[in-house]
């Protein structure tokens, strides 16, 4: 139990990067009345890093449209980025290295409404980089999980757009997630104002029916993932052709394979949505197809993407 505890408060330990500071997470600390602690008015991005070559390098995946998305979630909601991109790539490889992590690495990227203030805030901002590590999905032990059609409505472009990654929108997915949770389901699937098949609170998803890759398009009231983009670039050479497009949810219930993806999620199936089994019922074959090339992908065995990578350095 002890040895429990303790690894709980290294693991909340790990340091962090702060106003130009680097700190033990537990002493970086926000303002209880800044607009990050009252109304969740911060931007912010999820970063994967994942080690290649027996741990020697680590390459963070697709670093640079994250802080493209990032600049654009600033835009929207009327912050100036704190530092450059230049700035910012410097202290999240500085930061990384120095919390010495011997696995793959999440990382949280944060501009938050820094100080006292309120919604309309939009000074002071200030910005964290805090790395935690997280292993890949390990392929051999790949489940599927049970999702739902939630009762609670995507939020929409004209409402809080879903293509900021903006912190309070997360608030809609918890009342998804939640209700999920207390019916038994593992994840939620949101519909959005059309009726039609959004995403799941902090993934995309995508569809297979007869060797056909659907998604919902990026005007679909959804994070614009860079996941989703990623797999549609490469599943054409997996064989699947690949379309953008409404999705109803019966066509959810009668696909062959469903999945969610995302910088966290990965690639994880789904094999039953309101108790109907999807094929079935198991990990299809095209998912764990798509899971291992994306895994290949994001440490540079495929020459073709290693342009996604930055090496941590
Ligand atoms: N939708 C939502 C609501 C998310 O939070 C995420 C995770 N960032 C995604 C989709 C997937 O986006 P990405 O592939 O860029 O991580």
């Amino acid at each position: 139990m002890e040895l429990l505890q303790k690894m709980v408060s290294d693991m909340q330990n790990n340091l962090i990067w702060i106003r130009d500071e680097i700190l033990p997470e537990s002493e970086a600390k926000v303002n209880a009345l800044s607009g990050m602690a009252q109304f969740g008015l911060n931007v912010f991005e999820g970063i994967r890093c994942y080690q290649a070559d027996d741990h020697k390098i680590s390459y963070a995946f697709r670093l640079h449209d994250h802080l493209d998305r990032l600049e654009e979630s600033c835009k929207l909601i009327g912050f100036k980025m704190p530092v450059s991109k230049r700035i910012l790539i410097s202290n999240f490889n500085s930061i990384i290295l120095k919390n010495n992590f011997t696995s793959d690495v999440a990382v949280r990227l944060t501009i938050f409404s820094d100080g006292s203030g309120s919604w309309h805030s939009t000074s002071p901002l200030s910005y964290f980089i805090a790395p935690v590590q997280k292993e890949r999905t390990n392929i051999s032990k790949l489940i599927g999980r049970s999702a739902c059609i939630s009762s609670w409505v995507r939020i929409s472009d004209n409402v809080l757009p879903p293509r900021a990654k903006i912190g309070a929108n997360y608030i809609n997915g918890r009342f998804a997630h939640m209700a999920a949770i207390s019916g038994g389901y593992d994840l939620p699937i949101l519909l959005n104002h059309h009726g039609t098949v959004s995403e799941g609170p902090g993934s995309c998803i995508f569809m297979i029916k007869k060797n056909k890759l659907i998604t919902p398009e990026t005007s679909a009231s959804i994070l614009e993932s860079i996941t989703r983009d990623t797999i549609l670039n490469y599943a054409p050479s997996l064989g699947l052709e690949v379309e953008e497009k409404p999705i109803d949810r019966t066509e959810l219930y009668l696909a062959d394979e469903v999945f969610m993806c995302g910088t966290a999620a990965e690639i994880t199936p789904i094999t039953s949505i309101d108790q109907y089994k999807i094929g079935r019922g198991v990990v299809g074959s095209s998912t764990s197809n798509l899971l291992k090339m994306y895994h290949k992908i994001v440490i540079g065995e495929i020459s073709n993407y290693r342009h996604w990578l930055s090496k941590v350095e």
